[in-house]
């Protein structure tokens, strides 16, 4: 509950936060992004990209990370940027790997509060399915196959593991491994984690309903939960924008993504923000 004491007294600090973008997204979904969230949590937040770019270089400098994999959006590509994603998390000594896409706004003081719920020591998977039973995949060991079904976090929402657990997913995830993993089911990055997580080391998916994908209807998110969130993001769904509900400091047309709004209604001292007596 809200009332237990903290099992760790954490900071941002002790989070690493993965972004995974692609050149072509640079400049419509990143900068958004620096400018909003990220602006408040450059040593924490790490870009996975596929290309060089000197304007982003500029804004974070070592921070973005080009993982040299290929910018298509095949399975491979997205499961060699995992890969990298991991190993970095490992070198960086950190207590929390959390990951996210380049369409979500992650709320990292409510992040740095419910992590502190957990030792990071103990085995932790938190995010949300996207699917509501789990998923029905074939493991390939050589010529053996063999049904397996397990839930997984949708990457498009965020989810994070902590180290202790980090550390176990090693042989299934360090170096080559990760993509010699997906490659024996088959399936994108994020059901790759759920797989070694849950399928091979047994560890169940801890669900928040705090995490956000453009997959859920996000109408159903409404101003005064806004504070409460982990994750947002925002996209298109039958030809209408998918995005949460919320009449903020600049109008749909401003801000389609509404991530402008959210970012003033949570730090409203931002320079760019209007005065807050507007909204
Ligand atoms: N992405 C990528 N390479 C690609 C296309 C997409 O790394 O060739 C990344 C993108 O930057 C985002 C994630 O994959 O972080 C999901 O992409 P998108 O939101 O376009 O698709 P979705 O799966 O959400 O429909
Ligand atoms: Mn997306």
């Amino acid at each position: 509950t809200t009332d237990a004491p903290p099992a760790e007294d954490i900071s941002a600090d002790d989070i690493f936060i993965a972004v995974k973008t692609t050149k072509k997204f640079h400049r419509s979904r990143l900068d958004l992004l620096l400018d909003t969230w990220i602006s408040r949590n450059m040593q924490q937040t790490y870009i996975f990209t596929d290309g060089e770019d000197e304007e982003l270089k500029k804004k974070i400098g070592s921070n973005a990370i080009n993982t040299n994999c290929s910018a298509a959006h095949s399975r491979q590509a997205l499961s060699c940027k995992m890969a990298v994603e991991y190993d970095k998390f490992i070198e960086s000594g950190k207590k929390w790997f959390c990951h996210v896409d380049d369409d979500n706004y992650v709320n990292v003081k409510t992040l740095v509060k419910l992590l502190s719920n957990y030792p990071h020591t103990q085995d932790m998977y938190i995010g949300k399915p996207s699917l509501d039973r789990p998923i029905e995949a074939t493991e390939r060991l050589g010529d053996k196959m063999r049904p397996v079904n397990f839930w997984f976090a949708t990457g498009g929402a965020g989810f994070c593991i902590s180290r202790g657990l980090a550390l176990k997913m090693s042989p299934w995830a360090s170096g080559g491994h990760f993509m010699n993993t997906a490659e024996k089911i088959r399936l994108p990055d994020d059901c790759t984690i759920g797989y070694i997580i849950e399928s091979v080391l047994g560890v169940p998916l801890t669900r928040s309903s705090l995490f956000h994908s453009h997959l859920e209807n996000l109408q159903q998110v409404s101003k005064s939960e806004v504070h409460k969130q982990i994750t947002l993001s925002y996209g298109m769904f039958e030809n209408k924008r998918n995005i949460i509900n919320m009449k903020g400091a600049f109008s749909v047309e401003e801000d389609p993504s509404r991530f402008k709004s959210v970012h003033c209604l949570l730090y409203p001292d931002t320079p760019w923000c209007p005065p807050q007596v507007a909204y």
